[in-house]
């Protein structure tokens, strides 16, 4: 079988001082590993004291040698706070943050983004600014509670949420919540989106809906929470969308593009006047697989084909075909068997 290569697991094999050489000849390299690939052959495998990433960019990749907890002293957090390192988190965030304003994925003061900062501390938005133009001194460093040890602003209101997440997937490095208007749309109607259509929607999202509850309440941290074991991005009813990501924040909000570019195409495709159409479930099932090789959740993942690709709610009529169960061959008598077919060919004959 041949192997799949992710994007992750080049910038392993680069991290532990691997050689891209080694890779094997005939692996299936996966979208965003071949502009890795292609980036890092530009730039020469970048530079000391950095560490490539899928965008292009450089980062800092010094992280403090001690791991950082909520027991940690003060003084430790307050360094930590004002590192080049946690610099360079706030700046991330700010640029996440820009992102999802010029996209309009963000109104008002709407919005959150959080990245893990130690083993149960969190660095995050602020309340009552603007997504669009934030800037790195407006951070916020909490403890997995809520509590809040660092930063000249108050953080957002909605952290918890954020926080569940990352207390439950242990893997969540980064969340990313905000409104983007069609996927907004489909969480309003209480719709999860349908599947077998787009190929980057099927590798990089798993859709889940999560009922209403009030925003920033530990009920409706708990209920999303619940859903990160089989997804990555959730579609909260009557209110927006929140992600998490293995990777980084630039990850997490990938997931918002994704969904929501998914969302308007489906919209457009289903007023063309012909159903749409969709691809194989042993497409899919390839899909699945580098997913799956990406260490992104999916519940899909170890079903057969022919339970994949079952939208009854946008293909009425489309059911999944499972071979029914064989009939227990004990117990059947041959001779009532005969006798019960004999009655019925008389009665057949009768009839015609
Ligand atoms: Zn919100």
């Amino acid at each position: 079988m041949r192997a799949v290569i992710s994007a992750k697991d080049i910038e392993d094999l680069l991290a532990k001082g691997g050689d891209l050489k080694g890779l094997p000849a005939d692996a299936i390299l996966t979208p965003s590993a071949k502009d890795l690939l292609r980036d890092l052959v530009r730039r020469g495998h970048g530079t000391a004291g950095t560490s490539p990433n899928p965008s292009g960019q450089a980062t800092i990749s010094t992280p403090p040698a001690k791991p950082l907890s909520s027991k940690s002293p003060k003084s430790e957090l307050d360094s930590f706070f004002n590192s080049p390192y946690c610099r360079n988190l706030k700046e991330q965030i700010c640029d996440i943050g820009r992102r999802l304003w010029q996209r309009a994925y963000v109104d008002g003061n709407g919005g959150n983004i959080a990245i893990r900062a130690g083993e149960d501390i969190a660095l995050c938005t602020p309340t009552l600014v603007s997504k669009g133009f934030m800037k790195p001194g407006d951070m916020c460093l909490v403890d997995f509670e809520g509590n809040q040890f660092c930063g000249a602003k108050n953080r957002t209101s909605e952290i918890l949420m954020h926080l569940q997440i990352m207390k439950r997937q242990l893997r969540a490095v980064a969340t990313v919540h905000c409104h983007p208007p069609y996927s907004t749309g489909f969480a309003v109607a209480g719709l999860v989106p349908p599947t077998c259509m787009i190929p980057e929607y099927e590798v990089f999202a798993s859709v889940g809906v999560a009922p209403y509850r009030t925003p920033g309440t530990p009920e409706m941290g708990k209920l999303v929470a619940d859903l990160t074991d089989k997804h990555n991005t959730i579609l909260m009813a009557n209110h927006g969308v929140v992600s998490w990501s293995h990777n980084n924040v630039e990850d997490a909000y990938f997931k918002m593009e994704i969904l929501e570019a998914y969302c308007r195409t489906i919209l457009v495709s289903t007023q063309l006047g012909v159903p749409p159409k969709t691809m194989t479930p042993a497409q899919l099932q390839d899909l699945l697989k580098i997913k799956q090789s990406l260490g992104i959740p999916d519940p899909r993942h170890g079903l057969r084909e022919c339970e994949l690709c079952d939208n009854e709610e946008w293909r009425p009529g489309v059911t999944c075909a499972i071979a029914p169960k064989a009939e227990p061959a004990v117990g059947l008598d041959p001779e009532a068997e005969a006798a019960v077919q004999a009655i019925t060919d008389q009665i057949m004959a009768k009839l015609t």
